[in-house]
């Protein structure tokens, strides 16, 4: 088992059944090693130094209705709101006052919207040429993310969820295609965007297999960064009484990926830390080296309930914990660094 470790640090890859055994096993020692191993890489890379992102959850009007998700278009229950170009302006005074350096909208899918919100993005960028902006408002047309980009927008987040086609299909309506959303996130790419894909860790009927899927997918397209999170039942959907994913499982993930990509971007996700109350330290202990407080405005917050009991990071609490596990916020953009 330490030699698969030496060997995913060395050669940047393993054979799936290396990472079989890296996702699967219960040797609790050799866990540890793993994320030691992960936290040294990052480190060398990146120092102690944490990104912060100021996450800006902009609408929940959504035309998709994925079977996870809280705020898919079938759910009655949920109040949809759109932040307006002041709120969202506001915001982002807000993130910025408190020092981030990165703004990321997001929203859910609906493409006039989005088109519309190219305006926005462009006041965003002349009002702060320093921050990054990152959106993350899904399957758009090349032209509106080309027009987005052309707006100042720097980076986008576009999960893949899952490599495998027959999984997709069964946490997606036949409508939506495990096939476009690869075009888009290599449409993305080509236009220049940071781009991030990632995957939910144990959604219902999710393998190791389908994991190991997920790596190789990752290891042919390259992004810049990778999302994933634990997946978590959320009320009023079709998945509403499904078992939760596995932190541990998603701990793992982050090792791997830091070992396999020392210079990729990696957020301990909300969704890990609304699993695991130490979610975030974990991560961060783990290789991840990215974290995403909410500056959604206050009010808006419960309505953006992708999942149940959706914790929302505070900037104070996330310093404090750093602080005592050595760590600090980094005071950089935090682009990615091909060097
Ligand atoms: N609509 C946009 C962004 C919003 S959803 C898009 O599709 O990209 C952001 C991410 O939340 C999704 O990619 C999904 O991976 C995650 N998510 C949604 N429902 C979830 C759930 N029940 N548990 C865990 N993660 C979930």
């Amino acid at each position: 088992m330490k030699d698969r470790i030496d060997e995913i640090q060395d050669r940047r890859t393993l054979d799936d059944e290396g990472l079989r055994m890296l996702l699967d096993t219960r040797d609790d020692a050799m866990v540890e090693a793993l994320h030691e191993r992960a936290r040294e890489v990052a480190e060398e890379r990146f120092g102690k130094r944490v990104y912060l992102r100021a996450l800006i959850e902009w609408s929940n009007v959504c035309r998709n209705d994925c079977l996870y998700c809280g705020i898919r278009k079938s759910n009655r229950t949920v109040r949809r709101y759109a932040l307006t170009r002041e709120e969202i302006l506001s915001s982002c005074e807000n993130a910025w006052s408190h020092g981030l350096r990165t703004f990321v909208l997001q929203g859910g899918e609906n493409p006039p919207a989005a088109l519309e919100l190219a305006g926005t993005v462009a006041e965003i960028h002349a009002s702060w040429p320093e921050a990054a902006i990152t959106l993350s408002l899904g399957e758009l047309p090349v032209e509106t993310y080309r027009l987005l980009k052309q707006s100042g927008a720097d980076r986008y987040l576009l999960r893949h969820e899952t490599a495998s086609p027959e999984h997709y299909a069964r946490l997606h309506p036949t409508s939506m295609r495990l096939e476009t959303r690869i075009r888009c996130i290599r449409a993305l790419k080509e236009l220049g965007y940071q781009t991030g894909m990632g995957m939910m860790v144990g959604s219902p009927f999710q393998t190791t297999e389908d994991l190991i899927r997920d790596i190789r997918l990752i290891e042919r397209i390259r992004p810049e960064m990778v999302g994933a999170g634990p997946f978590i039942p959320a009320k009023d959907t079709p998945f509403g009484n499904e078992s939760p994913g596995s932190a541990d499982k998603t701990l793992r993930l982050y090792s791997i990926l830091r070992l396999m990509f020392p210079k990729l971007l990696v957020p301990a996700t909300t969704a890990l830390s609304t699993l695991l109350p130490d979610g975030r330290r974990q991560g961060i202990l783990a290789g991840a080296n990215v974290i995403m407080p909410s500056f959604t405005p206050a009010t808006r917050r419960a309505d953006y309930a992708l999942y149940a009991g959706k914790s929302h990071e505070e900037l104070q609490t996330i310093e404090r914990e750093l602080s005592a596990i050595g760590y600090a916020v980094s005071p950089f953009r935090g682009d990615y660094d091909e060097r």
